[in-house]
């Protein structure tokens, strides 16, 4: 396990899309270990493998319901409409209100190769969209509608 570099806005990588994995090796294994030791680190409640310079379809998200490790997520499903703050490891000390919907069902393989759907709403909603825009190189600063002041050394 290792706690790996963030990479931040500016560095093209996070504008790349990246690509599906097809088999779930030690490579793949120790990238979903790393990432989840990376994001409690830094404590982010999701955490995409772009974000660390490595392109391939590897999420992983914790927003407080235990973690999640999702290989080649898919939005198949959403409904409704949430408007929230977000804010990004990759984009520091800034926030602002993204739309995002309400309830979202994404398709993905876990890390034992096993084809799963999770239903996410609300907070989870948005982790997912989130992440799942970081593999197609958008950011939440791509579809924010309007930035927040964010205040220094905040607290969650
Ligand atoms: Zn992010």
């Amino acid at each position: 396990m290792a706690i790996r570099q963030i990479r931040y806005i500016g560095d093209p990588l996070l504008r790349k899309v990246s690509r599906e994995v097809t088999e779930i090796d030690d490579r793949i294994k120790i990238l979903l270990e790393d990432m989840v030791d990376t994001m409690y680190k830094e404590e982010g409640i999701g955490l995409a493998a772009p974000q660390v310079g490595v392109l391939r379809r590897v999420v992983v998200i914790d927003v407080g319901e235990g973690v999640l490790k999702l290989i080649n997520p898919e939005l198949i499903y959403e409904e409704g409409e949430n408007i929230d703050i977000e804010g990004c490891l990759s984009v520091p000390n800034r926030a602002g209100k993204v739309k995002r919907p309400e309830k979202v069902k994404v398709k993905y393989i876990d890390e034992t190769g096993e084809e799963k759907v999770i239903e996410g709403t609300g907070l989870l909603a948005k982790a997912l969209c989130h992440e799942i825009d970081h593999l197609d190189g958008i950011l939440f600063i791509d579809k924010m509608i309007e930035e927040v002041v964010v205040e220094e050394e905040e607290e969650e």
